[in-house]
């Protein structure tokens, strides 16, 4: 489909010395638009020309601008380039489609797409409200040597709470390594105001975020995710599992060992595991003395999943607080390094059950995100992009 436009007529003085300047007609401009449907629409702009008069203007021929249909210089609509990105941001189009469904180049399309972007990263207001903040890492590239710097990313994600309660997880920036450095620098440049304003920091058990908060956030409560303190605690019951099963049978789980084939079992929640599931565990356990150990590795490891599964946040509390108590002391070498672990991280651990459950599990959302369009994209060269990009996707840029 094509469409022909053009202004209407208006006296014009010349941008350098103001004066009026007469007519040289005008110019057909084609330029990409908006697809209507499956066509694509070309649109044919008479874009008008003037000529300076004045003798000693360097201006010379002049031609109309107008930046609502287009950028200077550009192909692409003012419209179709926010057309685009609504696309890349919510339908999970990629730029090679829709730079087809434009009929321009890969790299026309991101041209005019990119400033927008790199416009609406920059403007710090999108840093303003933020009360709870959770980080954590990614590979953004696996062994592609095309693709420059540090394969680890640090990603700081937007955790506050609306009205209802309810986390909508925000990515708000990527930043190249995973170290306290990373973190840290980041938190600097966003300045003194939105330091004070955090005030729960969820994190990974990671000691160098753990520092960056601690040196940064003075005034926020770090709290360590309980997803990943439950996953330690499952950890732990397949270490023991395996070091038994090497120590009775002196060779690696196969079928009919009586502990090969309980790991799904073991890895549940007590309260989720069908009658025949738990018989199963008790012959196994039954099987050989020697299996109690793996057996009291997999109560501690519901202890802990049943601090964070208790409906009142001060019984939840409670269990926790024995879980510190008690865990380091365990003769099972396995659960007594947990226990050493938690300890070193009690405050972290423990805040959960202060701050109203708060855990990183939007930053995981978030990491989903972007691994869906990391994947759509089929992989990235340019990090500068990238963070874009992601920051597109996964809500970071006000649009
Ligand atoms: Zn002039």
């Amino acid at each position: 489909m094509t469409v022909t436009v053009s202004t209407p007529w208006q006296m014009m003085g010349c941008p350098d010395c103001g004066v009026v300047s007469p007519s040289r007609g005008r110019r057909r401009r084609v330029l990409h638009d908006v697809p209507h449907g499956d066509a694509r629409v070309r649109l044919v702009w008479r874009q008008r020309l003037w000529r300076c008069p004045e003798k000693g203007c360097p201006r010379g021929t002049f031609a109309e601008q107008v930046p609502a249909l287009v950028a200077p210089r550009g192909s692409i609509t003012t419209r179709a380039v926010t057309w685009a990105i609504g696309q890349l941001r919510r339908e999970h189009a990629t730029i090679a489609g829709l730079a087809r469904r434009l009929a321009v180049s890969w790299w026309a399309l991101w041209r005019a797409v990119r400033p927008e972007l790199e416009r609406l990263a920059a403007d710090e207001s999108r840093f303003a409200g933020v009360t709870s903040l959770g980080v954590d890492e990614h590979l953004w590239h696996h062994s592609d040597r095309r693709a420059k710097g540090p394969k680890e990313l640090t990603g700081m994600v937007d955790l506050t709470r609306d009205a209802h309660g309810r986390v909508r997880a925000r990515l708000l920036d990527l930043v190249p390594g995973r170290s306290k450095k990373a973190y840290a620098d980041w938190l600097k440049e966003r300045g003194e105001d939105f330091r004070k304003n955090v005030q729960v920091a969820a994190l990974d058990p990671f000691g160098g975020y753990k520092s960056a908060i601690d040196d940064e956030l003075e005034d926020a409560t770090a709290v360590l995710d309980a997803f990943h303190v439950v996953k330690l605690g499952t950890a732990v019951v397949d270490e023991v599992r395996r070091r038994v099963q090497q120590a009775t049978t002196g060779h690696r789980g196969r079928k009919g060992d009586p502990l090969f084939g309980i790991q799904t079992i073991l890895r549940a929640g007590a309260e989720n595991l069908t009658d025949k599931q738990k018989e199963r565990l008790v012959r196994a356990i039954e099987a050989d003395e020697a299996h109690d150990e793996v057996f009291v590795a997999w109560r501690c490891a519901q202890d802990l999943r049943a601090a964070y599964r208790a409906a009142d946040l001060a019984d939840g509390r409670q269990t926790a607080e024995r879980v510190l108590a008690t865990f380091h002391t365990c003769p099972i070498p396995e659960v007594a390094r947990l226990g050493r672990t938690l300890r070193r991280w009690r405050a972290a651990f423990l805040a959960y059950f202060t701050t109203n459950r708060a855990n990183n599990g939007g930053t995981e959302a978030i990491n989903g995100i972007i691994e869906l369009h990391r994947r759509i994209a089929r992989g990235y060269r340019n990090r500068d992009n990238y963070r874009l990009r992601m920051l597109l996707a996964a809500g970071g840029l006000t649009t």
